[in-house]
């Protein structure tokens, strides 16, 4: 490639992770700008809800004549949903039995129009253009009452309405090429209470957008994942993450929901109103209904002072391991494959004139240019690379990443030299930075790329001083008691136990081997969900990047490679129980490697009340698609 091509190429790609350039619109009203594939078709300017119907279409068949199993007076809506599957399985049934009148299932001619208008040239790609649909109906309703009467209608009609938020998901887990449905409209921060520390706001609204309002009253979110443009409905709807073994995934911060559900019409939910349902829905995965507003927890708006460093040996991270994760409200790994580095991120909050700053705090940190000069001169000393000097200086740490790896992404002992070279960086970065938890919290995640993510419990973390959490063990010595800071590092072990495997079986596996912590989650359906509030859960995300320089062929290639990868990650995931994350899990397309992972995500998930419940609220599927389909499909029945 041309050296000026591929420089384009490469800023190009790095627009993506700077949230100051991120458009303001979803990606889903437009193509990936950097989608290998050109546009087939082009999304309209203004998407919303053009253009009315011409004539009304016809109303949908009467009602069938079938019995109703009538749930108490006052039952829950679990209740409800679960006597109506059990009964007869009919949407029509559950409009009867939850006092929906029988006529809102037909449209309204004068509002239907409107609300059933929709493009029919959307196309939806994820943001590393690894999913990209181009659905037959794309929606986005203007008000609440729009949306009602739209899910009404396609459930009368048996049209795929699957929710959608800004299509961020690596797996694409929010497409489907029947129907689609997003709250791009529906973005209102409602009401921001100071004294109840709480916001409400339309799911449609973006993370960002809400810390924005949230920070004119001082106050923020607990706790945001690395990039801050999901709405709120899909961040929730997956149990998404950021790192703090004391928070939880993001879902737990619902306090109240409203859910627009195809059968049942809308309900609301809480920890009073139908707790049960509510522990379900907080993760539904887009399934159970559609989230139109969340009620949210928050807290003080505060600065975080960072610490980042770079150890070089397990058993050295190993004695400090339990005390960070105890000490510091955000703690992050990164372990750099085929080198013996792992970074170390950590912070807490900082406030002025009380939080004592570390004396190296006021040494000047190094030049970027001095950072990234390894880096740099790998890059430059590659015979085929084709950027000049003054080329290489105007890149940023993940930019060149990008090009480094551009060169021979497959091949391990470049990837290696390359990962060796980002270690130095690393080390280079060592250092404290202070500023707004908002700032501190989001990261660079770097170019397109495959990914996959998995959490695992870890149990709790041991208290300082005491024997709670250590063992006995026994060696030549004799019997001897392990001490709490030697307990159990499960979530260590799983680390260098990765990276060893990565080693022998020499995968081509760039940096970082992410690892992350939260709390447990009461969401049944929540990666972390656990009956013990204490236990912890660890996070450990591998990565592949797609540079932008390699063709289709190049991209397959590096994919047919991730999937190794991801295999031979597999039996270590088994081992300690792990799963991977909502928006980055993959249906295999293998029968029987599909059925083993149904059977575990049966084992873990309450999966058989979620189908039941979906089945209640979503008899006709509108709101699945084929990855719900193929992941809770009972029996074998996928539509
Ligand atoms: C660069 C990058 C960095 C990321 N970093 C992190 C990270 O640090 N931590 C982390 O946990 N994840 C991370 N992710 C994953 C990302 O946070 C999740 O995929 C995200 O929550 C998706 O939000 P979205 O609005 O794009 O939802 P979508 O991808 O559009 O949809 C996700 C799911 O939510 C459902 N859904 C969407 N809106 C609604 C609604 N209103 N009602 C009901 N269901 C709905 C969809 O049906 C689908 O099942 C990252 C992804 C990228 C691309």
């Amino acid at each position: 490639m041309r050296g000026q091509q591929q420089l384009l190429l490469l800023r190009r790609a790095s627009l993506r992770t700077s949230t100051s350039t991120r458009p303001r619109q979803p990606l889903v009203r437009r193509r990936h700008p950097f989608s290998t594939t050109p546009p087939t078709t082009t999304t309209p300017s203004n998407p919303a809800i053009p253009p009315p119907a011409a004539e009304a279409p016809p109303l949908p068949p009467p009602l069938p004549d079938v019995p109703v199993v009538a749930p108490p007076p006052g039952s829950s809506h679990l209740y409800k949903a679960a006597a109506v599957v059990f009964g007869i399985g009919t949407g029509y049934a559950i409009a009867n039995v939850t006092d929906q009148s029988l006529g809102f299932l037909w449209p309204n001619p004068n509002r239907d129009a409107t609300a059933r208008g929709f493009s029919t040239e959307a196309s939806v790609t994820n943001w590393s253009a690894t999913h990209a649909v181009e659905p037959k109906k794309y929606y986005e309703p203007n008000d609440m009452e729009e949306l009602e009467l739209l899910v009404r209608d396609a459930h009368a009609k048996g049209q795929r309405i699957r929710p959608v938020g800004t299509a961020l998901s690596p797996n694409g887990l929010g497409m489907d090429k029947d129907g689609m449905v997003c709250l791009s409209h529906l973005d209102k921060v409602l009401e921001v209470d100071t004294k109840a520390q709480t916001v409400t706001v339309q799911a449609g609204a973006r993370v960002s957008q809400v810390l924005e309002a949230l920070g004119k009253h001082r106050l923020t979110l607990q706790n945001f994942s690395s990039v801050q443009e999901q709405q709120l409905g899909g961040w929730t709807q997956v149990a998404a993450h950021g790192t703090g073994a004391s928070l939880p995934t993001v879902e737990e911060q619902i306090v109240r929901m409203k859910l627009v559900t195809p059968a049942s019409g809308v309900i609301e939910l809480s920890e009073t109103q139908d707790p049960e349902l509510f522990s379900l829905a907080k993760v539904g995965l887009g399934a159970l209904g559609i989230v139109s507003e969340l009620t949210l927890k928050c807290i003080p708006q505060h600065e975080l002072l960072e610490k980042t460093y770079v150890v070089n040996s397990v058993k050295e991270l190993k004695k400090d391991h339990h005390r960070l994760l105890r000490e510091y409200r955000h703690v992050r790994y990164m372990w750099l494959p085929h080198t013996d580095s792992i970074v170390v991120v950590i912070s807490n909050p900082y406030q002025e004139g009380v939080t004592p700053l570390p004396p190296s705090f006021h040494t000047p940190p190094t030049p970027e240019a001095t950072k990234l000069a390894p880096v740099r001169s790998l890059l430059l000393s590659h015979p085929n690379c084709r950027l000049s000097a003054t080329d290489a200086a105007a890149l940023g740490f993940t930019e060149l990443r990008d090009a480094l790896l551009d060169i021979a992404p497959l091949d391990p002992r470049w990837v290696g030299r390359v990962n060796a070279a980002e270690a130095k960086y690393w080390k280079a970065s060592e250092g404290y930075r202070k500023g707004g938890s908002t700032e501190i919290l989001g990261f660079d995640c770097g170019g397109q790329q495959r990914v996959l993510e998995v959490a695992f419990p870890i149990g709790r973390i041991p208290e300082e001083g005491g024997k709670e959490g250590g063992r006995m063990t026994a060696g030549w010595w004799g019997w001897g008691w392990k001490g709490k800071e030697e307990a159990e590092t499960k979530d260590l072990e799983f680390g260098d136990r990765l990276r060893r495997m990565i080693r022998e079986k020499n995968l081509p596996a760039p940096c970082p081997i992410e690892q992350r912590w939260t709390a447990s989650s009461s969401a049944g359906m929540s990666p972390a969900s656990s009956k013990d509030r204490e236990e912890v859960f660890s996070w450990v995300g591998v990565i592949m990047y797609l540079p932008p320089g390699q063709g289709e062929g190049g991209r397959e290639e590096i994919e047919k490679a991730f999937r190794r990868y991801v295999g031979e990650m597999e039996p270590l995931c088994e081992e300690f129980g792990a799963f991977p994350h909502w928006a980055k899990i993959e249906v295999p397309g293998e029968e029987g490697a599909r059925e083993r992972l149904k059977a575990r995500l049966a084992a873990r998930y309450p999966v058989a009340a979620f189908n039941i419940v979906r089945k209640g609220f979503d008899p006709k599927g509108v709101l699945g698609n084929e990855m719900v389909e193929r992941l809770f499909a009972e029996g074998g029945k996928e539509r």
